[in-house]
């Protein structure tokens, strides 16, 4: 049976950073999909926002990963001309009963260690967003939109410039734990080979395959729940030149309906939150309404007429609805009994963010195993 060295479960765009990470430290990787090509999945259906990291849990991964991810793809745009843009973002309060929930952001925020918070008010809102209903915001000046496609591309160029190989059309559908690592099955070609590492970065399967290797997903909490978040276009000219966000109340499940903007600077409103059983990314065209009143409340002056359903995503989510917002799994299974397995799951917002950051925990946890 031929053996590999590190096989890589998923091409999104934290299997293609992990990858690109550890082939500048390891040679002898595969990366299976199931996909013709990278990418297919989560990874090309979101907001394609470069996020600050002021939202998460003050020493949570999310929050860790994200503001050293967000630092590392601006570099990595820079030195490769990823098309990005930093827009900036404001968080706006409608409200005076919102203006406390703003300040504990911004507190929350700085001890993130995200940089350059400030807190605007009206005065200053009118001057750099007239268009909008707040009465004060937080501005965010490193929140930015980014290519992902191009992204993804780069992480998939330096992983193959440095020999990684990549079969597509390879379905994971099992995994056999051996003295010394694994054996992985793929589905399309009944092929089976030795891997001395297993890193799982099946996105919505990633759950899946933590059960293919013999890991119980209920007792570790690892079942995956899917929300689904949809996304209408505004087929207008955008009055507003930032990322507009609502200020997010705590039964969300994302960070509600908000304003992004693309390269070409169209405007869209999304995602919702929707918790749905199966994978599903059609767009319901009778949440229009909903989705234009919850915009009016942070851009008043939209006209109805310009909202059209554009598409959606699904968060790969740990916890259910009401439930308390779970942290990312990344994890070296030896204490489950798998040692040479490391799980990445609950990998949601902020993950295309945190890509370079997650890779390079995962190359930590890595460089343990070996030495
Ligand atoms: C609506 C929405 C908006 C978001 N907005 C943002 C944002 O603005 N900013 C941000 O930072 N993050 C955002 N995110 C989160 C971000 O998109 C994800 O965290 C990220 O894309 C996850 O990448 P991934 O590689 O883990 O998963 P995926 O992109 O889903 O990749 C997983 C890959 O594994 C493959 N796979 C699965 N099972 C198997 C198998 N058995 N065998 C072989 N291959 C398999 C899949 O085909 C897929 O290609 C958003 C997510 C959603 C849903």
């Amino acid at each position: 049976m031929e053996e590999v060295k590190i096989t890589i479960i998923g091409s999104g765009v934290v299997g293609l950073a992990v990858a690109a990470e550890l082939s500048s430290r390891y040679d002898n990787i595969v990366v299976l999909e199931r996909h013709n090509t990278f990418g297919q999945e989560t990874s090309s259906r979101n907001s394609e926002v470069i996020h600050s990291g002021l939202y998460y849990p003050e020493g949570s991964l999310k929050a860790r990963l994200c503001v050293e991810g967000s630092e590392q793809l601006y570099a990595i745009c820079n030195k490769y001309s990823i098309p990005h843009k930093k827009l900036g973002k404001i968080i706006v309060a409608t409200e005076q009963s919102e203006l406390k929930i703003l300040e504990e952001l911004h507190k929350k925020g700085q001890r993130n260690n995200v940089k350059g918070l400030v807190i605007m008010d009206e005065n200053d809102i009118n001057v750099t967003e007239p268009n909008t209903a707040a009465i004060a915001a937080l501005y965010s000046p490193n929140t930015g939109i980014i290519d992902s496609h191009s992204l993804m591309k780069h992480f998939y160029n330096r992983a193959q410039g440095n020999g990684v190989l990549f079969a597509f059309n390879s379905e994971v559908n099992s995994l056999s734990k051996e003295n010394n690592g694994f054996v992985v099955g793929i589905q399309q070609e009944d092929y089976r080979f030795k891997s001395k590492l297993a890193i799982n970065c099946a996105g919505l399967s990633s759950d899946y395959i933590a059960n293919l290797a013999g890991i119980d997903i209920q007792k570790s909490s690892y079942k995956l729940k899917y929300c689904k978040g949809s996304y209408f276009s505004y087929a207008k000219p955008s009055p507003v030149k930032m990322l507009v966000y609502p200020v997010p109340h705590e039964e969300l499940a994302g960070l509600g309906v908000h304003a992004t903007l693309d390269l070409s600077g169209r405007l869209r409103f999304g995602p919702d939150t929707e918790y749905i059983e199966n994978i599903d990314y059609r767009v319901d065209a009778n949440k229009g309404e909903r989705f234009y009143e919850a915009a009016l409340r942070i851009i008043p002056g939209l006209e109805r007429d310009a909202f059209v359903p554009d598409m959606a995503g699904v968060r790969p989510k740990l916890s259910g609805q009401n439930e308390k917002v779970r942290d990312f799994v990344i994890k070296d299974e030896t204490e489950n009994g798998m040692q040479g397995l490391i799980n990445l799951i609950g990998i949601e917002s902020p993950g295309l963010t945190a890509s370079p950051a997650i890779a390079k925990m995962v190359a930590d946890i890595v460089s343990k195993i070996f030495n």
